[in-house]
């Protein structure tokens, strides 16, 4: 059998079997040298791609004219130029899938992060040496926090106080998890408070008493108003934190009506680096505590909405300060639960107005309920109030010197680069 070499010049003359086996031939190695260029895409520089597909088109014009012969329409022919643009095809289609992708000398794309941490790895990645899991719960402990979550519950103890994670602890493949939300935005400003801190200011504090004017807030069973407990504690807050050096300023100084959003306005012409709310509760006869409210996240329900219920996507001026919010709230329940007789209601979320439009990291402090009979005749007592606005004042505090410490250490890290640059 003659082996002839099968050309657009010799057309028909040259078509045979032979020469449509090394036009298969050709096409495969063509083909191989098209998947080379594919990878030069993905991996090395566009320019090189561009090259590449120059040779490949080249070289299709020269066996694959555009007006063909009549000679050239063979079924040899036309099944290898059918195989060759089926495949030319999926690898243009693999070429745009993969053009996406950044070269290798790019910085790498993270991998997908999963919604859920592994409590294990949590413990691990975070310094926390010891874990212990027990039948219904599982007890984290490291050097500086130790923090206990119950199984198939939102309720998680820091340090012993308790915090509400927006999803329970639960069980996936076997192993107990975290949602990834909690760990960001719930747990990690806690553990790791210098990270959340990060750019926020720690010289204007912003106290708002709840209520006022026409409007009391919640009533004790004696007549006691919420809005004159509230501005009393405020302004002993007020007094320790200007003693501490601070520059305070009150939403209200006296019984005066101030409309909620003008309460995040004024706070805004203040310049304020944390705005704290302070109110007293109403419920049941028998319910009581305190509880601490930071802002619920952005699709996340409230912790005391219903399972089932419409829950808001929308984000809020105050969730830019999320994580901040988050310790400054722990900051001052941390503080206020352990006051004389106080029962941990928990740092909450709730979508307060206040909270809502803030201007900076924002809390708001219910410091007892007025609806129920025994913490409604100590809140009646100046030395209970004195010594609930020193626990707030202590937590703001607190607060404050963490954000002092992250601005120090950001400034810390920076001091070598600066050099490098001068
Ligand atoms: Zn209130």
């Amino acid at each position: 059998m003659e082996l002839r070499k099968w050309s657009p010049k010799n057309g028909a003359k040259g078509r045979n079997r032979t020469g449509d086996l090394f036009i298969t031939s050709e096409l495969l190695y063509q083909l191989s040298y098209f998947g080379l260029c594919v990878q030069a895409r993905i991996y090395l520089r566009i320019p090189l791609f561009v090259k590449c597909l120059l040779h490949v088109a080249e070289w299709c014009h020269s066996e694959f004219p555009c007006n063909p012969t009549p000679d050239a329409q063979c079924p040899g022919m036309r099944i290898s130029f059918l195989i060759f643009r089926g495949v030319l095809g999926a690898l243009l289609l693999v070429a745009g899938l993969g053009s996406g992708r950044k070269p290798s000398d790019a910085t790498p794309v993270p991998p997908k992060r999963s919604s859920w941490v592994m409590v294990k790895e949590f413990a691990k990645e975070h310094g926390f040496t010891s874990v212990k899991v027990l039948e219904d719960e599982v007890r984290l402990k490291g050097r500086v926090h130790a923090l206990h979550l119950r199984k198939d519950s939102r309720k998680a103890e820091l340090n012993g106080t308790l915090i509400w994670l927006n999803q329970p602890m639960t069980v996936r493949k076997k192993r107990w998890h975290l949602s990834r939300l909690d760990v960001d935005k719930t747990l990690l400003p806690l553990i790791h408070p210098t990270d959340a801190l990060k750019g926020q200011g720690y010289h204007v504090v912003v106290l708002d008493a709840g209520h006022g004017g026409e409007d009391p807030g919640a009533l004790s069973a004696k007549g006691r108003k919420e809005k004159e407990v509230a501005l009393d504690v405020t302004r002993r807050v007020r007094g320790r934190l200007m003693k501490a050096g601070y520059k305070v300023y009150l939403t209200r100084h006296d019984d005066s009506f101030v409309e909620l959003k003008e309460r995040a306005r004024r706070a805004k012409s203040w310049k304020a680096d944390l705005f704290v709310s302070l109110h007293a509760n109403s419920g049941p006869k028998t319910a009581k505590g305190l509880e601490t409210f930071v802002l619920s996240l952005p699709g996340q329900r409230s912790t005391n909405q219903k399972f089932g219920s419409t829950v808001s996507k929308q984000t809020h001026p105050g969730n830019k300060y999320d994580q901040a919010s988050m310790a400054l709230g722990y900051a001052i329940h941390h503080q206020v639960r352990s006051s004389p007789g106080g029962l941990d209601r928990g740092v909450k979320r709730a979508r307060f107005l206040v909270l809502k439009e803030a201007p900076c990291p924002s809390a708001l402090v219910e410091i007892g309920f007025l609806s129920n009979k025994e913490e409604a005749a100590k809140l009646a007592t100046s030395a209970h109030r004195e010594k609930l606005a020193a626990s707030i004042a202590l937590g703001i505090e607190n607060y404050l010197r963490g954000v002092r410490k992250a601005v120090v250490d950001q400034t810390k890290t920076k001091t070598p680069s600066t050099r490098n640059a001068e």
